[in-house]
């Protein structure tokens, strides 16, 4: 850039900084902004548009467009080239406004007379304010240079908004951090609460945007970037090349905090006189903006290198770190855009909600928050840069929706939903003792998923008959190392003490796919879920998985085992990790230990090709539990982690319905216990439907298991087979709605 236009763009910052030094209101400090960027641009018109809503934009101060238009004017998003600006988050600069595609011609304004247009997106980190726009008379296309300094500005007014600089005056500055919001994302675990935010990591507050002497920014930013290099190098170092993954992250980190780009248009920035810290936040929010279109895994993870990066650099500019020393309110719902689970963990029980940004169902923080019974929404775009500390919040994780500062009557609607709940679990909690006995006598046996000692009180509370479940991943995965083998046993003995003698079905290591250790080496595969996987894993490297087998039969030490093999596809495999386990006890018989009163082995079917194995294999099992999730994603082909296919496929679809009777068929005729633990066990109607199919062993998550009793107590399940047979030889794609309607009938 020129050296000419370099002081432009600095005497305008500056000049920008002196005009909001100065007293005055709101609307009038608005209007001086205009004319002095109006004036600096050399063009006849500056005005500020802000959002007033999601959808519509609002003209809150002009220099040389009618003053009457102002407050008035309104375009919704994507309409004519302000709102194509705010749209696409890109400058628009033409010399022939009308004549550009999409233009539309606003008479209240008297824009019509002006040709050349330059429009430049006012956002902060990613989050859409406005629009900021210049125009004058003689067509004109604006320089890159002028462009640029536009778009600094654009950033200053940014910040300027954000600290509540205008509050108070324009409708659509007053709403920033104070109007209600909804948020629309998707359920991590159910459950509803209601509190108040605490951001997991408070943001940067940058209060000078503007560097007076550029030299001294320049150093400022070079001692700044030393200090992050030198701790880069320290994490490094403690790793000392052990941890593969973690060297690879901060291998990734030292990279970038040594690139040269990255160095060099931080220091034009300054050079153009924003002070160093506004120069790290402008590339923060480029990375910011980037990661929003790039599809690319691998490029996404990057840029978030570069944004914790960016936020390091910006911590030891401003001196402000991650604990800001703020209290932590009363019913904490924790905001964030990750978290891992030993930070989840470190929270535990104290959280009423968490609500993430990013984050999927099968994540570590999402089972976590699953074990602690913690209400979860994951994928709320965006809420960190909306939401403030101490923020009235509502979390509804069954719905998967957050209302952040909401109306009155909205909560209002919202308690009275959590106390009909709160009822609705008193009811339950009477049936606690009771079994789960249909009308027609068949008694279903209902067990809870477990993966934590976290989880374990709830045996009693639930009245589950055992655990159906053990998730023993959970423990690998809130770990920094591989656990050790009198570790694991240590964990297991007390699960085993803690269920008082009911059974406990530990599911031996299912890693791979969406469950990732942190310190095992990655292998990139092209897709995961049907990679290499759970047993696929144990029996191609034992080492782990033998380990394991050894701390359950010393875990047990004279009790009862339970042990099952996930995502089995054939036969042979079963057959093979059986052995093992077999093995195992052999040579603890050898060494002298005491073995398990008595060991049952299972598989769990997860895999269609199952369905279909030879009838050796269910003479071999002692039992089989089919896991509903997996077995769902395989049979659908429908990605349980994919958002947009996840729920497009119903349990109740009859073709899946008929699978399921198959499998149920087939281990009648082999005398092969039977039973479901997917999430689907959990759902009430079709807990009821695959117990109809002749399930008779449901296991869920804790508090699920009232609900589920409930409805199974109330229904004659003959009947209802009758029901779903009878749809399905009239040739019905699903079976819900007759279900329903049966229900309905019986006013249930
Ligand atoms: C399943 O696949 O249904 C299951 C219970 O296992 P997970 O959800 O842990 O994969
Ligand atoms: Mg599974």
């Amino acid at each position: 850039m020129a050296e000419r236009s370099e002081t432009e763009s600095r005497k305008l910052l500056r000049r920008l900084r002196d005009l909001l030094a100065e007293p005055g209101a709101g609307q009038e400090r608005l209007d001086r902004i205009t004319h002095a960027i109006a004036d600096s641009m050399h063009s006849e018109v500056c005005s500020i548009y802000l959002f007033r809503d999601d959808e519509t934009l609002e003209l809150c101060a002009t220099e040389g467009l009618k003053k009457e238009s102002v407050h008035k004017t309104r375009m919704r998003l994507g309409e004519g080239l302000v709102g194509r600006v705010a749209k696409t988050s890109s400058p628009v600069n033409t010399a022939d406004a009308p004549a550009e595609k999409g233009f539309r011609y606003m008479p209240e304004t008297g824009e019509e007379i002006y040709s050349s247009f330059l429009g430049v997106p006012i956002q902060r980190l990613g989050e859409k304010l406005g629009v900021l726009v210049v125009q004058s008379k003689r067509a004109r296309q604006f320089s890159d240079d002028a462009v640029y300094a536009l778009e600094v500005v654009a950033m200053v007014l940014a910040e300027m908004t954000e600290l509540g600089a205008f509050v108070g005056e324009g409708e659509a500055l007053s709403a920033l951090h104070q109007q209600p919001v909804l948020y629309r994302g998707a359920t991590g675990q159910e459950g509803s609460s209601e509190g108040r935010v605490w951001l997991h990591e408070p943001r940067v507050m940058i209060t000078n945007l503007v560097g007076d002497d550029p030299k001294k920014e320049l150093a400022r930013l070079n001692a700044a970037v030393d200090q992050l290099r030198l701790s880069v190098d320290a994490m490094l170092s403690m790793t000392d090349g052990q941890d593969k993954e973690q060297s690879q992250v901060l291998e990734a980190y030292r990279m970038f905090a040594n690139s040269r780009g990255w160095m060099r248009r931080m220091e034009e920035d300054i050079a153009r006189g924003l002070s160093a810290e506004a120069a790290v936040e402008k590339e923060q929010s480029a990375a910011r903006a980037r990661l929003e279109t790039v599809p690319d895994p691998y490029l996404r993870d990057r840029l978030h290198d570069l944004d914790d990066l960016s936020n390091r650099l910006l911590r030891i500019l401003t001196g402000q770190g991650a604990d800001t020393g703020a209290e932590m309110p009363d019913n904490p719902i924790l905001v964030a855009r990750n978290i891992g689970p030993a930070e989840l963990l470190d929270y535990g029980r104290k959280l009423k909600g968490v609500v993430l940004e990013e984050g999927s169902v099968g994540s570590h923080a999402a089972i976590v928050a699953r074990a602690l019974a913690i209400p979860l929404v994951i994928h709320a775009d965006r809420i960190t840069t909306e939401a403030l500390n101490g923020d009235h919040i509502l979390v509804d994780g069954d719905q998967g929706i957050v209302h952040l500062r909401p109306e009155e009557t909205v909560a209002a609607a919202f308690r009275d939903k959590v106390a009909m709940q709160a009822a609705a679990q008193t009811r339950y909690a009477s049936l606690r003792d009771l079994p789960a006995t249909a009308k027609c006598g068949t008694t279903i046996a209902l067990h809870m998923n477990a993966g934590l000692m976290a989880d374990l009180p709830s045996l009693v509370g639930s009245g589950a008959e055992g655990v159906g479940l053990f998730r023993t991943e959970l423990q690998f995965l809130i770990r920094a190392h591989v656990p050790k083998r009198a570790e694991l046993a240590a964990i297991y003995a007390s699960v085993m003490a803690a269920a008082k003698g009911k059974r406990v079905a530990f599911r031996t290591l299912d890693i791979g796919s969406d469950k990732v250790l942190p310190y095992m080496k990655r292998v990139e595969e092209p897709n995961p879920a049907m990679g290499w996987r759970a047993i696929r894993v144990g029996l191609d490297k034992p080492g782990v998985m033998r380990m394991q087998l050894q701390a359950l039969i010393r875990a047990a030490d004279g009790r009862s085992l339970t042990v099952m093999f996930p995502f089995v596809a054939e036969m042979d495999e079963f057959r093979r990790a059986r052995q093992m386990l077999l093995d195992e006890v052999q040579r603890e018989r050898q060494i002298g230990r005491k073995l398990p009163g008595a060991l049952e082995i299972g598989a769990m079917l997860e895999t269609p090709s199952l369905a279909y194995a030879p009838k050796a294999f269910f003479e071999m099992c002692d039992f089989i539990s089919i896991g509903g999730n997996d077995l769902k994603q395989f049979f659908f082909a429908a990605d349980r982690e994919n958002e947009q296919v996840r729920r497009r496929y119903d349990l109740l679809n009859t073709s899946f319905l008929r699978f399921i009777s198959l499998i149920v068929q087939r281990c009648e005729d082999t005398r092969t216990h039977l039973s479901f633990c997917g999430e689907d066990a959990g759902r009430p109607v079709e807990a009821l439907c695959l117990a109809a199919l002749g399930i008779k062993a449901l296991s869920m998550r804790p508090a699920s298991i009232g609900p589920v009793k409930h409805l199974i107590r109330r229904v004659d399940l003959t009947e209802l087979r009758h029901v779903i047979d009878t749809d399905c030889e009239a040739g019905a794609l699903n079976v819900r709605a007759s279900v329903m309607d049966w229900l309905a009938r019986q006013d249930i």
